[in-house]
């Protein structure tokens, strides 16, 4: 048996984070995982994940990515790499970007706060960003402060650094079980058959979050997400600062995507809709499908009329840990003291990283904080208002 203090189930960006500041604020922490860290499966797995402070008219997102871009930058100097890549993102509309839209209200909340925004219309769309259909996208902004992080990569150096800051990594250990002393959870046991005690658990573990604890599954669920690689025929007509991160109505068509990848010579499509409803982690196969690609190259015929004959060479289902209102969940459980959860990234989590271990180590320590008030454990009837606003809630 093993003791510390705080036992994170789940080596994700939400655990490892966690992690390094419940370290440096001097308890004794221990992660779990079941391997390799960063796990091939895990959302935060990836070469690359759109950092932006657009939100709609929710300006608590945009108030925290404010914070955590200057952290990001932090995370490049600290780490001698380049994490984050600012390469500034396009946030296009089919038409003109009407008010109570999604790029609209972000152009308001980002404008008034000061942020660097350029707005374009169709001349200037054909102008500077070549590759889009001007026909179709006539109106938006480009954004500066913004970019994406190589999330996988980004794990993958946390967790070096919690391995020297003297955190106890476990890679091949499961969470099976939560051990309870009546309500209070004392510790984990795991699939391998070592047991973990600790005075809190800190299940972090994305979507598989609800397999270990049950009753999560009332308010999360895990939702596939199709991710496509293109290879294209021209990559520099697709590489900054023709092409950059971008948003292509994505309310409207759930479609984002990124410039091409320095080193694996990729255009990477997100989908940010419904995706797959209701996966198990742990049994579903994670294919994308004929009905995904189809859809995939009819958006692109239309959007990116020079991508149309690049070969396809990589898919991934990738699953969201989706809240049913697709905000975070960061809270102490209210009826399990000794637990807490970090979890219900909703498909835009990765870009807090550098501020989710100050977040949840002070949801383990239970001091105020303004910003988890949004993330607090809550039931579908006090939800805490409108959905995540790039998000396409498709009919
Ligand atoms: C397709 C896709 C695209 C996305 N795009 C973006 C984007 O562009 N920008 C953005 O900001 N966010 C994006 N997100 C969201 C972001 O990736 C997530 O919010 C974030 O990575 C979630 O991190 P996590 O630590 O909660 O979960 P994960 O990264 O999934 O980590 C969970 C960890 O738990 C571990 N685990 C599982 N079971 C157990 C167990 N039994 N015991 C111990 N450990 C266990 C896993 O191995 C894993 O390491 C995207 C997500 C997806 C799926």
């Amino acid at each position: 048996m093993k003791t510390y203090d705080i036992v994170v189930v789940g080596s994700g960006i939400y655990g490892i984070t966690a992690a390094l500041e419940l370290h440096a604020r001097g308890y004794q922490v221990a992660v779990i995982d079941p391997g390799p860290i960063p796990h091939p499966l895990a959302a935060s797995t990836d070469i690359s994940k759109a950092i932006r402070a657009e939100y709609g008219a929710d300006e608590d997102y945009t108030i925290m990515m404010e914070e955590a871009r200057l952290k990001w930058l932090t995370w490049n100097e600290e780490f001698q790499e380049t994490l984050y890549t600012e390469c500034g993102t396009t946030m296009l509309t089919r038409g003109p970007m009407l008010p109570g839209s999604y790029e609209h209200d972000s152009y308001d909340v980002c404008k008034r706060r000061g942020h660097p925004l350029e707005r374009l219309n169709a001349d200037e769309i054909r102008r500077r960003f070549p590759a889009w259909n001007a026909d179709l996208y006539t109106d938006g902004y480009f954004s500066q402060r913004a970019g994406w992080a190589a999330s996988g990569r980004v794990v993958e150096v946390l967790s070096h650094k919690a391995q020297r800051s003297g955190i106890d990594l476990y890679p091949g250990q499961t969470a099976a079980e939560l051990l309870s002393d009546g309500d209070r959870v004392v510790g984990v046991r795991t699939r391998e058959g070592e047991t973990f005690q600790a005075n809190t658990v800190l299940v972090a573990m994305g979507q598989w979050s609800w397999l270990l604890v049950p009753e999560l599954k009332k308010v999360m669920q895990s939702n596939g997400m199709p991710v496509v690689h293109l290879k294209p025929v021209d990559p520099k007509l697709f590489a900054p600062p023709l092409f950059v991160n971008w948003a292509a109505d994505v309310a409207r068509t759930g479609f984002y995507g990124f410039p091409l990848h320095p080193k694996e010579g990729v255009v990477k499509i997100g989908y940010h809709g419904a995706g797959q409803r209701d996966m198990n982690p742990e049994k579903d196969d994670r294919v994308v499908n004929d009905a995904d690609i189809r859809r995939v190259r009819a958006f692109v015929a239309e959007t990116f009329p020079a991508l149309v004959d690049a070969p396809i060479v990589y898919t991934r289902r990738c699953l969201y840990c989706d809240t049913f209102d697709e905000h975070f969940w960061i809270d102490r459980h209210p009826h399990r003291p000794g637990l807490v959860v970090a979890a219900g990234g909703s498909g835009h989590g990765f870009k807090f990283g550098p501020i989710f271990g100050d977040l949840i180590a002070n949801a383990v320590e239970g001091k105020a904080d303004w910003r988890l008030h949004k993330f607090r454990w809550r039931s579908p009837e006090e939800s805490v208002g409108i959905k995540e606003a790039s998000r396409f809630h498709e009919a």
